[in-house]
């Protein structure tokens, strides 16, 4: 075997994946299919500090804003709601990627970019992954392969389905006068944004990332022109001479945990496995703390020689929370704009304080 773990995909979570492996001393393989790691920017990159903490990579140089709150949008009213210190910092998602990367090397982990996994087999106890750069066995292997995840559909993992997705635009814009830029502004409208919602992230007092998700994939383009042209976004200065692109992407987002992660010695981590926020579509702290629980399953496996038992302990410790991002999500998708508004109004009424005091971005029940 040329190592005891394949991870397949260097992202944040493979990353994580990977470093939490090597430092528990299993041998770790990290394949990536792009000839260098990361997501390259396809995501807002805003993440609880605490969560994001957590996941124990090196924060240095890669937050670039802190936010306190946000103000949200609907048909008729606006809420804020916000703390008197920062809970969520903005980050740089490929910096952070890459860091993550360059740590689970530092502990010991072997990278090969431009390296798809493509073909896959398992026979008594040992897993192999044909990719570009040749044939690799191990005894476990962890797929961190992002939403069209090939490990999931190589080993006939239960499929998600399309409504199990949502897809997303955003595009990062110059030039803006962020009126404040620690808050988040979130759109509520579900003629534009079908069953999610439309932002703007503020990076400092010129800069935001501007985007929006819909389950509506057809309406995807339509959404963003009458959303960039819509009076949403005119408190930023959208739209003015000094206004630009600098950046954009359109992406989908899982917003279902798969029913089932692992198949004997082979397992999914983080978007591969649905393990996403329903509500926000945030992945990267709930994948992360996923794919420490995996290494440490791995780990633990290898040193007693016992069956892993990834799906329990997961599902145990964020499970109930997931459960309760996706219920929350399916109440909100049978709302319309005015039941929205409503609830915005009664939400500032008797639910604000509660919400600023204990508020956390991840968890919203007790595990
Ligand atoms: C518009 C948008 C905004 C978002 N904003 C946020 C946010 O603000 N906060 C947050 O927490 N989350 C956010 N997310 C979600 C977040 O980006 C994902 O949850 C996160 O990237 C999941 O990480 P991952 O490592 O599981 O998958 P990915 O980041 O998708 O990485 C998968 C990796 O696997 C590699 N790969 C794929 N197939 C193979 C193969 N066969 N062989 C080898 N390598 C392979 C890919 O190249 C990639 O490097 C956002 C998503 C979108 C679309």
């Amino acid at each position: 075997m040329d190592s005891e773990a394949v991870v397949v995909g260097a992202s944040a979570v493979g990353g994580v994946c990977a470093k939490e492996l090597s430092s528990l001393g299993v041998q770790t393989l990290l394949l990536e299919e792009h000839p260098a790691p990361g997501k390259f920017h396809k995501c807002s990159g805003i993440m609880s500090k605490k969560g994001l903490a957590s996941l124990g990579v090196s924060l240095d140089g890669i937050v670039l804003n802190e936010v306190k709150g946000a103000r949200l949008f609907s048909e008729r009213h606006e809420l804020k709601i916000a703390t008197s210190h920062s809970q969520a910092v903005v980050i740089n998602r490929q910096a952070f990627d890459e860091r993550a990367v360059f740590e689970a090397q530092e502990a010991g982990a072997k990278l090969v970019c431009n390296s798809r996994a493509e073909k896959f087999s398992s026979k008594g106890g040992t897993v192999s992954v044909q990719s570009k750069s040749g044939t690799h066995s191990a005894k476990f292997l962890v797929g961190c392969d992002g939403a069209s995840s090939t490990v999931a559909r190589e080993f006939g993992f239960p499929k998600l389905e399309a409504k199990d997705f949502v897809s997303a635009w955003e595009g990062e814009f110059t030039g803006l006068k962020v009126g404040e830029p620690d808050l988040v502004q979130l759109y509520f409208d579900q003629k534009l944004f079908t069953n999610f919602f439309g932002w703007l992230i503020p990076v400092d007092e010129t800069t935001a990332r501007i985007g929006f998700a819909t389950n509506s994939f057809e309406s995807i383009r339509a959404s963003k022109e009458a959303f960039l042209k819509s009076n949403l976004l005119s408190g930023a200065e959208f739209g003015s001479a000094s206004c630009a692109c600098a950046r954009e992407f359109n992406y989908v987002i899982p917003i279902k945990m798969r029913p089932k992660t692992q198949l004997g010695n082979v397992l999914l981590c983080g978007d591969a496995a649905g393990q996403v926020k329903a509500t926000t579509g945030g992945g990267v702290v709930f994948g992360g703390k996923c794919a420490k629980i995996a290494a440490a399953c791995v780990s633990e496996s290898i040193k007693t020689g016992k069956p892993l038992d990834y799906e329990t302990r997961w599902r145990k410790s964020l499970g109930k929370n997931l459960r309760m991002h996706e219920l929350i999500r399916s109440a909100y998708s049978r709302m319309n704009d005015s039941l929205i508004s409503a609830f915005l109004f009664l939400a500032g009424i008797g639910l604000k304080g509660a919400i600023e005091r204990f508020g956390d971005m991840d968890f919203i029940v007790k595990e």
